[in-house]
């Protein structure tokens, strides 16, 4: 069987130190990268799109071409005159990395303005993954117009996919932040919380508080990520049960861990696989990713399971 993937966020200019005063460009972006992996991960009876919007420089012209490249398709992906995408700086200081962001006039912005466009976008998929990054850099009458797309697209029977990705620099008012990340998860039938992000924001003593909260939400399906301790699930009316973690031989760089985990897993869901055999197969992505530098790796280093 096949199918339409669609991701829905923000992918931003990378600048990395490359030694010597030099830095090196990338791109990246949660959803983005999560996009990345699942098409690495699917076969080609599942297109995967990305929806965003871009601007009309060269930076933008060359992130839909490094997209196409990749095999995402960029039909839905917006130009805004003027604009530029959102831009991320990681400084090294004593081996540990700390970001920083010019992001706040990014076209992604805008990514839900066109509500008509949105909604042909969401109508043609199966599956409509986002994040709460998605959410954070949209003004709340846009993330109103957004959710209510993808209530209607879990009403007419597709998977809606949230990662609910805490982040609060991205917000300005913390109770904000958790009600959009309430209501992002409403409009899910699956979530892929990171317990970390859960136990911080929320205040959850434990996974099976993570899962409880998300079912009081009504999500149907869950997943919480515990970085090397493994995946709790949660599918349906089944007994949640526990799915090990794959031992990583070195850590080179935990970024993109859960966005490569979501994408592998989400993959093999999509093809058939139970729940368990999909987050065993996510989390063997997750650490060949995470014995790499960067968010995206090559798909020819991916393990083919
Ligand atoms: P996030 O990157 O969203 O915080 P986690 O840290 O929970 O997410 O990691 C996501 C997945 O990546 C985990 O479920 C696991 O499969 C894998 N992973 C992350 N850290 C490790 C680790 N130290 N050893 C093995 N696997 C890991």
């Amino acid at each position: 069987m096949g199918g339409k993937f669609l991701a829905i966020g923000e992918c931003m200019v990378e600048l990395a130190q490359a030694g010597d005063g030099l830095l090196r460009q990338g791109y990246a972006g949660d959803t983005f990268n999560t996009a990345w992996y699942a098409r690495a991960c699917l076969d080609e009876r599942w297109s995967v799109d990305y929806f965003t919007a871009l601007g009309d420089d060269p930076l933008s012209a060359d992130m839909l071409s490094m997209m196409r490249k990749a095999g995402i398709g960029t039909d839905n992906i917006r130009r805004i005159e003027g604009k530029t995408p959102g831009l991320y700086l990681i400084t090294l200081k004593d081996g540990e990395r700390s970001f920083s962001y010019w992001r706040d006039t990014a076209a992604a912005k805008k990514l839900a303005d066109d509500a008509d466009h949105l909604r042909r976008a969401i109508e043609a998929a199966d599956l409509v993954y986002f994040s709460g990054i998605t959410l954070g850099i949209l003004s709340p009458e846009a993330v109103e117009t957004l959710l209510s797309e993808l209530r209607r697209a879990r009403a007419a029977g597709k998977t809606v996919a949230f990662d609910p990705n805490i982040r609060p620099r991205l917000w300005q008012d913390r109770h904000r932040m958790l009600a959009t990340i309430e209501a992002g998860a409403r409009a899910a039938s699956l979530v892929l919380p990171s317990f970390d992000d859960e136990k911080t924001h929320f205040g959850d003593a434990s996974v099976e508080a993570t899962i409880e909260r998300y079912r009081s939400l009504g999500v149907v399906d869950i997943v919480v990520k515990n970085g090397a301790d493994g995946v709790t699930l949660a599918f349906g009316d089944t007994p949640s049960a526990h799915v090990a973690s794959k031992k990583a031989e070195t850590v080179v760089d935990t970024t993109s861990a859960g966005d490569s985990f979501n994408g592998g897993f989400l993959a093999r869901l999509l093809d058939g696989a139970t729940p368990a055999q999909s987050a065993a197969f996510g989390a063997a992505v997750a650490t060949t990713v995470i014995g790499h530098h960067g968010a995206l790796i090559s798909p020819q280093l991916l393990p083919k399971g």
